[in-house]
């Protein structure tokens, strides 16, 4: 076993400590990778306080994971000593689903093996996540990350990205397309930087009249203030598509009115109190309302690589580990520009 260094959280009300675990040794096909930067999704916030329900103590939490291979198993064959490599949310799956064999493995018929809080297929062992020194993961389940992109900036691709980028090409949004973007964080940065970038029209449609410089910094077209309830007449039945990121409560029928005839509202946030649904907001204009998770293997790849020749990376403040916990309290508060980012050199 490999004695591995990382922060965990011992109960939902524990905060997040240094703590030693084993990582089980590198099998035939396994990837040793050492972690170099690891993002904080708001879904570890969730998970470490058990807010789901179900949660695995202890816990090390991150799954927006970027480093270097240190080691490969015998059979390993698309990687070698030194390349970059990432871990998003899922380390393994059946790998015999008709989902798995669609390279869709996120959806896994039995359930796939998240990167942390989850068990491993014998159903015993607990995952831990990128919030440690290194992590050894089967390699049909690594990505592989381009040197030309700062991996601190990639890191935070591997789960952001992948949530938007996958609902985006799913909903094949395409160029001259008006994409509108609600709740400008974490997810929403990402979802204008990329819809920006396939030519859509974007529109952020936010409650806080300050994110609108930012909107438009980081490529969106459009800023909308969705506080003022003349703007939803205003802007009524003009977007192809939407792409709702805010996890807090909030009046879908609202965003449902913006579309146009077919049009596509796709939920990647999660409130945590159900949505109420007019039939009216949907049945006039035939419109949809969707939902979106990551990605599967083969798409995160297709996003990473598609972002490093784009040039896409993620706004990050990098902080060193001894910060964890205050930045969980900025994260819920929406304090950050737009995600955190740990230096693992700090561990
Ligand atoms: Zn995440
Ligand atoms: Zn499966």
């Amino acid at each position: 076993m490999l004695r591995t260094k990382g922060y965990a959280t011992q109960g939902p009300t524990q905060p997040l400590q240094p703590f030693t675990f084993d990582r089980r040794d590198v099998g035939p096909n396994d990837v040793l990778i050492e972690i170099a930067y690891c993002g904080i999704c708001h879904s570890d916030i969730h998970q470490a306080r058990d807010e789901w329900g179900g949660s695995i103590f202890p816990m090390v939490p991150g799954h927006e994971i970027a480093g270097h291979v240190m080691q490969v198993g015998r059979k390993v064959k698309r990687f070698k000593k030194g390349d970059a490599a990432g871990v998003g949310c899922f380390v393994d799956s059946c790998r015999k689903c008709s989902n798995c064999k669609d390279g869709e493995e996120q959806f896994c018929e039995k359930g796939m093996v998240g990167t942390y809080n989850s068990l491993e297929k014998d159903r015993k062992s607990p995952t831990q996540g990128g919030y440690s020194s290194h992590i050894v993961v089967d390699e049909k389940y690594v990505l592989k990350i381009s040197k030309k992109l700062p991996l601190e900036k990639v890191a935070p691709l591997l789960c952001a990205g992948i949530t938007t980028y996958s609902p985006l090409r799913h909903f094949a949004v395409k160029k001259g397309q008006k994409v509108g973007v609600v709740g400008l964080g974490g997810l929403g940065h990402m979802a204008v930087k990329l819809a920006a970038s396939m030519g859509a029209r974007v529109t952020v449609l936010s409650t806080s009249a300050s994110k609108e410089k930012d909107a438009k910094r980081l490529g969106a077209h459009e800023f909308v203030l969705t506080t003022n309830p003349e703007n939803f007449k205003k802007h009524s039945g003009k977007f192809d598509f939407i792409l709702d990121a805010v996890s807090a409560p909030h009046d879908l029928n609202q965003y449902l009115g913006l579309l146009k005839k077919d049009g596509t509202l796709v939920i990647v946030g999660v409130p945590v109190k159900p949505a109420e649904i007019e039939a009216f907001s949907l049945i006039f204009g035939r419109k949809r309302l969707a939902g979106s998770l990551i990605g599967g293997i083969r798409e995160t790849q297709e996003m990473l690589d598609y972002c490093a020749k784009k040039k896409i990376t993620s706004d990050v403040e990098v902080i060193p580990v001894s910060k964890i916990n205050e930045a969980y309290e900025r994260t819920i508060k929406g304090d950050v520009k737009y995600r955190f980012v740990i230096d693992m050199k700090t561990l």
